[in-house]
């Protein structure tokens, strides 16, 4: 049994106070359940605001990047070990924002990765084709090659330190989602690859989340599909109440 993840992304948003207000504000709705994993990212500045506020709750704290070196010279980087300390249990890699702005290549997207399994972070690794590439009919060539890049060097009993996310660019941050069919399709090939590389023991347990313009409106049918198994929220994530909204439509 795979349990959902519903995990909220504030890419460069919220100052201190707002996070704090939205923490309280989801807290006083959120149930206490083993049911599904909350996870919130906040900008690194509000971690430790965040993670103040959410100790004695079961809302898990994620950092959006971390550097690919453990430590040193390199201003402005902040690490896997620093996330760790402020209270973080996963990181979000490879995000298309991550991908399209910084250039980050897949090579160095496995070495975040190798980095944050080795200081105990489970890494969000985030995949997924541009419009043209889906239009061309790449999506599956576009993952794959994603797949098999980021996770070079992953062996199979470093799969429980993963979780990945199915985000098609063309739907980031853009209103316009995946449909659940177009999403279970691809959800379904990433579970196939997992199987093909790793193994039948492996595909059934990791979970494969989607993200892309997620609201409360779209995403009870996008968590019923077979392959998905939580949500990776964006703009919606920024007001408690759409957020809870969508954890509660994954109960
Ligand atoms: C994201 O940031 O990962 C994301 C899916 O954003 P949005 O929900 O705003 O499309």
């Amino acid at each position: 049994m795979r349990r959902p993840i519903i995990a909220g992304n504030w890419k460069m948003n919220m100052l201190i106070s707002n996070a704090a207000e939205w923490v309280d504000e989801l807290l006083v709705h959120l149930p206490v359940s083993d049911e599904v994993d909350v996870i919130v990212a906040p900008p690194f500045t509000a971690l430790a605001a965040v993670q103040d506020r959410i100790e004695k709750s079961k809302i898990l704290l994620a950092g959006q990047n971390i550097g690919p070196e453990p430590e040193g010279a390199r201003t402005g980087e902040v690490s896997a070990a620093m996330l760790k300390d402020a209270g973080c249990d996963y990181v979000i890699l490879g995000h298309s924002e991550r991908r399209q702005f910084f250039a980050e290549s897949d090579e160095l997207i496995n070495r975040k990765l190798n980095i944050a399994c080795d200081h105990g972070l489970i890494s969000i690794i985030c995949v997924g084709e541009s419009l043209e590439e889906r239009n061309a009919g790449q999506t599956h060539d576009v993952v794959e090659r994603q797949l098999v890049g980021g996770l070079a060097s992953v062996v199979g009993g470093q799969l429980d330190r993963l979780v990945i996310a199915y985000e098609p660019v063309w739907a980031i941050g853009t209103g316009l989602n995946a449909s659940p069919e177009q999403a279970q399709d691809v959800h379904r090939f990433i579970r196939n690859w997992i199987n093909k590389i790793f193994g039948s023991e492996q595909s059934a347990v990791i979970r494969v989340i989607y993200g892309g313009s997620v609201k409360p409106e779209t995403s009870a049918p996008l968590m019923a599909q077979q392959d998905i198994d939580g949500l990776l929220v964006g703009g919606a994530s920024l007001k408690s109440d759409s957020f809870y909204d969508i954890i509660n439509s994954s109960l």
